[in-house]
């Protein structure tokens, strides 16, 4: 990806030192691109970037541009991908446990 200031997450891209090269490949080298992107703590802000901005090329949160133009086909009434992974990343961590096995809302809930 080319490393977004608008939303001030592109300073915590994993991929900030890596050669932009890397993420604009073809064909199996998509996948070892893509490793790059895991554990990325940008991940959520990269791929709505990506997806509200329809950017066709490269590995953007995680995604070959391939993936992203069938999530678009897919979700076709989405009008902020921002908006919407956001919601979706809020209610996924209030869902999990915090701490190791949950330990720390079980504690909390007795
Ligand atoms: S998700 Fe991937 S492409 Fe996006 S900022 Fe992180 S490492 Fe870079």
């Amino acid at each position: 990806m080319a490393v977004s200031e608008e939303d001030g997450w592109g300073a915590q891209a994993k991929c900030l030192t890596a050669d932009p090269e890397e993420l604009f490949v073809e064909g199996a080298a998509q996948n070892r691109a893509k490793a790059l992107c895991t554990g990325c703590p940008v991940r959520t802000q990269c791929l709505a970037h990506a997806l509200d901005n329809r950017i066709e090329h490269g590995i953007w949160g995680g995604m070959t541009e391939r993936e992203r133009r069938a999530l678009l086909r897919r979700r076709p009434l989405v009008t902020s991908w921002k908006r919407l992974l956001q919601t979706a990343q809020t209610e996924h961590e209030r869902s999990t446990p915090t701490g190791l096995n949950g330990k720390d809302s079980q504690t909390r809930a007795s």
